[in-house]
């Protein structure tokens, strides 16, 4: 019996990812986390599978899937146990280049990208003194000649060591010279294959086996024609793909929810204590039926927002809905899964206590709960702006 009553949308996508994970099973997550390790041969199979190619143009040699399709299948891998954030990013940044790259730039990377010969997975927006406050980025990039050289230091950027390309955000006019905070910021595509000095990348250790990492710049250069777009836009581009990855991770957590709700029922069913299943105990049974009906709910709201995507509208605020009762959502049935496994769910051979974990990101990263709540008071209910 399948719990997601939405199992029969996109059956092809959902079947055809559910076989290539099976392929990755539980002894294969809990290898690469002893081992703090990546999951390269998981990401390879996606990538030779063309999934990571979803939202690439046919055009360009991708799928041309549309963000409600792509969405399905990071939730379907969620689901099974697996972890997208390895390579997630893919879907989301390439949205930046396909949207405001140039023509030239476009036929140079996402062909490439579709065929699986490159790989974009890092984003470096996040800094160590200015966090959240992305108009504040202190990290510059200074024109000279034809190259830009950055200076200055990036925090949590994922997958670095596990990719060819980076978009980078960096300033290019200092704050004091622009009419806008907004304005002034540029993003480049960086090519990290052969980076030579000026770069230094160190691992953070962290609670999830989330490859993530320091970056400092000193400056180190990129070559003119890696601008994205205009100089000084750059803030408007990463904005612009911020709904898609909202809906996206929202997808993940959905995912995440049905994992922990499927391994929770179970449990409850055939483990006997006072000689009964614990899941005949309503305090068991009812923590488990609400966060189900939360994710239920969760769910309809991140189908609702990728319709809206890709309709063309301005879905800003289902976006930020959806990732925000997602992510709710998998961390109440994250919680209650763990709690029905009693001491079991803390033992590293079930899964949940890794799952626990990751899922546990999504209420602070790529948004946190709180920017998303401001979102909300300030562009949809026409609350005063907080900051
Ligand atoms: C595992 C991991 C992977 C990541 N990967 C990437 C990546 O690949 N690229 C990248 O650029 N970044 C990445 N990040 C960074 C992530 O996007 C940020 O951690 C997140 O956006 C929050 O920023 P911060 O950590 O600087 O928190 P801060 O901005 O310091 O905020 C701390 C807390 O205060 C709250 N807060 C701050 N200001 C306000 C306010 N005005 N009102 C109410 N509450 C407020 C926040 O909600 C948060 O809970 C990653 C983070 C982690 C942990």
């Amino acid at each position: 019996m399948d719990i997601n009553p939405r199992h029969t949308l996109h059956p092809e996508i959902r079947s055809s990812v559910r076989e290539l994970c099976r392929g990755f099973d539980s002894a294969y997550w809990q290898k690469v986390e002893a081992a703090g390790g990546y999951p390269e041969e998981f990401v390879a199979a996606l990538t030779q599978a063309g999934w990571l190619a979803a939202l690439i143009p046919e055009a360009f040699g991708g799928a041309g899937l549309s963000l409600l399709e792509a969405s399905v299948i990071l939730e379907e891998i969620n689901r099974s146990g697996a972890n997208s954030g390895a390579c997630h990013a893919q879907m989301y940044i390439m949205g930046t280049v396909l949207r405001h790259g140039s023509e030239a730039q476009k036929r140079r990377y996402l062909p490439a990208l579709a065929r699986g010969e490159l790989r974009l997975q890092s984003f470096a927006v996040t800094e160590p003194t200015t966090g959240t406050d992305t108009t504040s980025t202190a990290t510059v990039a200074v024109r000279d000649g034809d190259r830009y050289l950055v200076s200055g230091q990036k925090v949590w950027i994922s997958r670095m060591r596990h990719t060819d390309l980076m978009l980078l955000l960096a300033r290019t006019t200092p704050r004091a010279e622009v009419a806008k905070k907004t304005e002034g910021l540029s993003v480049f595509l960086v090519d990290l294959r052969g980076a030579g000095p000026g770069l230094t990348v160190r691992p953070i250790r962290n609670m999830v086996n989330h490859e993530t990492n320091e970056v400092f710049f000193d400056n180190f250069p990129v070559p003119a024609e890696n601008l994205i777009g205009e100089a000084g836009q750059g803030l408007r581009y990463i904005l612009d793909g911020m709904n898609a990855e909202r809906i996206l991770i929202a997808a993940e957590c959905i995912g995440d929810g049905f994992w922990f709700l499927d391994k929770a029922r179970k449990y409850a069913a055939s483990r006997t204590v006072f000689q009964r299943p614990i899941g005949q105990n309503q305090g068991v049974q009812f923590p488990i039926a609400r966060a189900y009906a939360n994710l239920l709910a969760a769910d309809l709201m991140r189908y609702e927002a990728a319709t809206q995507f890709d309709r063309g509208a301005a879905c800003g605020a289902a976006a930020n809905t959806a990732k925000l009762l997602a992510a709710d959502a998998s961390w109440e049935s994250a919680n209650v899964c763990l709690q029905t496994h009693g001491g079991f769910g803390f033992a590293a051979e079930y899964d949940v206590e890794r799952k626990f974990r990751e899922t546990r990101l999504y209420q602070v990263a790529p948004v946190s709960t709180n920017l998303i709540l401001a979102y909300l008071a300030e562009h949809v209910l026409q609350l005063p702006r907080s900051f």
